[in-house]
């Protein structure tokens, strides 16, 4: 069976937990602990393959160093990258992650369409106090050769199923999880 490795990047306060635990349970909490760092996993079936899905939730504590960074990357075959399309700060912390992925050569696949990096604006349910443009979006995951999405941990289950899937089906296509 195979294993895939998904992180889940991105500053404190713009979701990761949120996204994590409404893939899993389907569910819209409004609150999730961020004391220590998770690991998550899932049972999955793509393509009528069973997937045992592993999905790294980090800390909000200081796992800034580049260093565990570095090694999350390292351990990650995927990658979804979030950022709050109400909070600017937040998009430049995801930019500077896509950066670092690319500058290690991690998450590079044949074709663009098959890309194992996805950049997420979350939050889009806050569209009124909208500091980042879907454009913005749009170009950064040009940029840095991701897929990308603009959904709503709040509101969007389908979307956010959808991503997790996607995500995790081109990582096992990309050939390094085994
Ligand atoms: P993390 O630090 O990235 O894990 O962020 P959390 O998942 O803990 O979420 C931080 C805060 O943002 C919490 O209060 C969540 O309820 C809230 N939040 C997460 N996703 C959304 C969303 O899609 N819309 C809105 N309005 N709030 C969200
Ligand atoms: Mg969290």
């Amino acid at each position: 069976m195979n294993d895939i490795k998904l992180a889940v990047l991105g500053s404190e306060g713009v979701g990761k937990s949120a996204l994590i635990v409404r893939f899993l349970t389907r569910r819209f909490i409004g609150e999730y602990a961020s004391s220590s760092e998770c690991i998550y996993r899932k049972r999955l079936s793509i393509d009528g393959r069973q997937l045992n899905l592993e999905l790294y939730d980090p800390c909000s504590q200081p796992c800034e160093g580049k260093s565990s960074l570095n090694e999350q990357m390292h351990w990650a075959d995927g990658f979804v990258v979030v950022y709050d399309i109400s909070d600017r700060s937040s998009f430049v912390a995801a930019k500077a992650i896509v950066h670092l992925i690319r500058e290690l050569h991690l998450g590079v696949t044949k074709r663009d369409m098959d890309s194992v990096v996805f950049l997420v604006g979350n939050k889009q349910d806050l569209c009124h106090v909208r500091e980042v443009s879907r454009e913005e979006g749009q170009r950064l995951a040009a940029e840095g050769k991701c897929q990308f999405y603009e959904l709503s941990a709040a509101e969007h289950y389908q979307e956010v199923a959808l991503m997790f899937s996607k995500v995790a089906r081109n990582a096992g296509l990309s050939g390094k999880a085994k």
